[in-house]
């Protein structure tokens, strides 16, 4: 069981909710820190490392011997990580996503793969949660590559939670993609609300069953509880502007253990969110949420 907990911009309380969402758990859970720019679920867990491994992606070196300028390699790169002006490629790793198609298409047989760094991946046990954290090297920009490694050093048979990266772009695609349910957290105020729009486009694009957290509610207006009850989007919890929290947060310390009667609510989350990805036997369409369509009466206040 996959569970992302994502969002339209940064800053709503995304880690907070899956730092204390897999406290709660109860039992055995993996944590995912997919947002690999700035990882910090670490820092609301103290663990023991128990393994730290490099991620490296394929990146193309030219043959110098066997290459004939065709320049076929340039061409067929999307990205210009190669570049043939009639002589030996040009290579920017940097740019380089490692699809390896420049070795395929080479006439010459020219380019072989070789491992480029991007950055690293660590396991750490924090008493009931295993959290693996990818932290980007400094100046690296391939963060889907990193996601995707750490994705793959999740335990099958084990519940995840995923910690995705803000927004709707690529890398959180990359972590999305494969998990049984979508906590979207937002917050509500108008830029809460249109991030919030946005991300329940891409969940819907990808057909992932979802639901909202409404956090630091009582700031803001109500706009985002009327787009959820017009759309007929669950929301899951809401969570008070509670000052007590934000001092927490700021010691580095989960809700659930600073403030003990938060943690019914969380757990209540887990069993909110348990139900819900069961009903995986009725066809998506049964429990999909139903969202206006852009400009629908009601979700434009
Ligand atoms: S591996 Fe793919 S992305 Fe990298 S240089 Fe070759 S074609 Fe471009
Ligand atoms: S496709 Fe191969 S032979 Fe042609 S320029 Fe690139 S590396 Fe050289």
């Amino acid at each position: 069981m996959i569970l992302a907990v994502a969002s339209g911009k940064g800053g709503t309380g995304k880690t907070t909710v899956a730092v204390n969402l897999a406290r709660a758990w109860g039992s055995s859970v993996q944590l995912a820190d997919c947002d690999v720019e700035e990882p910090n679920a670490h820092l609301f867990l103290s663990g023991i490392l128990q393994g730290e491994e490099s991620v490296v992606i394929p990146v193309p070196e030219v043959n110098e011997a066997l290459c004939n300028g065709c320049g076929e390699c340039g061409r067929f790169c999307a990205y210009h990580a190669i570049v043939s002006f009639g002589t030996k490629p040009l290579i920017f790793p940097e740019m380089c996503h490692g699809c390896g198609g420049c070795a395929k298409v080479c006439p010459e047989k020219a380019i072989r793969e070789v491992g480029h760094r991007i950055g690293v991946a660590k396991t750490v046990q924090a008493e009931n949660i295993t959290l693996v954290q990818g932290c980007l090297d400094v100046g690296v920009v391939m963060s889907s590559p990193l996601i995707r490694a750490v994705k793959a050093r999740l335990q099958n048979g084990l519940a995840a939670v995923l910690d995705a990266p803000p927004g709707t772009s690529c890398p959180v695609i990359a972590t999305l993609r494969g998990a049984d349910f979508v906590i979207l957290v937002t917050e509500p105020t108008p830029f809460g609300l249109h991030d919030l729009r946005l991300a329940v486009d891409m969940v819907q694009e990808l057909r992932i069953p979802f639901g909202v957290i409404v956090n630091r509610v009582g700031i803001g207006d109500d706009r985002v509880h009327a787009y959820c009850h017009e759309a007929g989007v669950p929301i899951l919890l809401e969570i008070p502007d509670d000052r007590r929290i934000a001092e927490a947060y700021s010691r580095g310390e989960l809700i659930i253990e600073a403030l003990p009667e938060y943690r019914d609510h969380f757990e209540g989350l887990r069993e909110a969110v348990l139900e819900r990805i069961s009903q995986n036997s009725h066809p998506r369409s049964q429990i999909m949420p139903r969202v206006a369509a852009p400009g629908a009466s009601g979700s434009q206040r």
